[in-house]
C-alpha cells in the first residue's frame, strides 16, 4: 500500500506531554507535516519564535484549537471571552494558522436557546478580524454528552444552520467523528456542509466501547465502534480535501510510549482510504 501521509494532520494534544519542538521533530520524523497548535503549547511563547519553529521544520500549521466558549451569565463574562477569540485568531494568524476551531459554550443556568443565541453573536462580534486577519472560524458541534457545559451546538444540522447563517468565506464547520458518529441525518448534512462550502476540517479518531471517562477515554481509529470509513467517504463526497486530523484525548494512550503511539496513529490512518 502506498504510505501517503500527505494529507495526515496530528494535534498536539493527542501526543499531550510533548512540548511543541518535541512534537514537531517527532511528527516530521514519521513523515508528517500537518499540525494542529492546541493555544497550551503556545501560550507565553513569542508568536515569532513559533512560526519560525514551524516554518523551518515545513509543518503546515492547519488549526488553532481552540476558541469559543461564547456564552456567559453576564455581559462582562461575555465580552471577556470575545476578547479571547479576538486573542486566538491574531496568535493563529501569527503562527500561520488556517482556522480557529470553535468550541463553541454552553452555560449551566440559561436555556440552550439562550447559549446558541450567544454564540451567534459571539461570532458575530469576532467575525470582522477573523476577515481582516484571514484566519477561518470553524464551528465544532460537540457530542451532546457536551450540552451542559461546553457546547449548545450539537449536531451538524445545528452547525450548518449557524454556519450559514453568516454567509461568510470565514465561517464553516469542524466535523469530528467522536461527535457525530451517532447522527441518523449524518451523510446528508455533510453533504449539505460541503454544498454550502462550510467544509472546514475534519477530525478523526474513535470512541472506545465502554467508555471509562466521557473527556479522555478516546482511541486510535479502528479501536473504537465508529464506522470511520463510512463517515470519510461521506467527508469525501462532499468534496472535502483538506488535512485528516487525528485529535485523541486518552489517558489510557497518554500513559504509553508517546513514539510508539504515533507509530499506531500512522499504522491506523493507512487503514483507510481517503
Ligand atoms: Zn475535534
Amino acid at each position: 500500500m502506498e504510505q501517503d501521509l500527505s494529507k495526515l494532520c496530528i494535534h498536539t494534544i493527542t501526543t499531550r506531554d510533548w512540548t511543541l519542538e518535541t512534537a514537531v521533530e517527532k511528527y516530521l520524523e514519521k513523515g508528517i507535516h500537518g499540525i494542529s497548535v492546541w493555544r497550551n503549547y503556545i501560550e507565553s511563547k513569542d508568536m515569532r519564535e513559533v512560526r519560525d519553529l514551524l516554518e523551518s521544520h515545513n509543518m503546515k500549521v492547519v488549526s488553532l484549537v481552540r476558541g469559543g466558549f461564547f456564552t456567559g451569565l453576564t455581559k462582562t463574562e461575555r465580552d471577556k471571552k470575545v476578547e479571547d477569540n479576538k486573542a486566538a485568531i491574531e496568535e493563529a494568524a501569527s503562527i500561520g494558522a488556517e482556522m480557529v476551531v470553535l468550541v463553541c459554550g454552553a452555560t449551566p443556568g440559561q436555556s440552550m436557546e439562550e447559549s446558541r443565541y450567544q454564540i451567534r453573536e459571539g461570532i458575530e462580534r469576532v467575525l470582522p478580524l477573523a476577515e481582516s486577519s484571514n484566519v477561518k472560524l470553524a464551528i465544532e458541534p460537540l457530542h451532546p454528552m457536551y450540552a451542559d457545559t461546553r457546547s449548545a451546538i450539537n449536531t451538524m444540522d445545528q452547525a450548518n444552520t449557524l454556519a450559514e447563517y453568516f454567509e461568510s468565506e470565514y465561517v464553516g464547520v469542524a466535523v469530528d467523528v467522536y461527535h457525530i458518529w451517532w447522527d441518523d441525518k449524518l451523510k446528508d448534512e455533510i453533504i449539505r456542509c460541503g454544498k454550502h462550502k462550510n467544509l472546514f476540517a475534519f477530525h478523526l479518531c474513535d470512541w472506545r466501547n465502554p467508555t471509562q471517562d466521557m473527556l479522555n477515554d478516546r482511541t486510535i481509529m479502528g479501536e473504537g465502534v465508529i464506522q470511520i470509513q463510512k463517515i470519510i467517504d461521506y467527508v469525501k463526497e462532499a468534496g472535502f480535501d483538506g488535512y485528516n486530523e487525528v485529535e485523541i484525548f486518552s489517558n489510557r494512550h497518554w500513559a504509553e510510549d508517546q513514539d510508539i503511539f504515533l507509530d499506531r496513529i500512522v499504522k491506523a490512518y493507512l487503514n483507510y482510504k481517503y
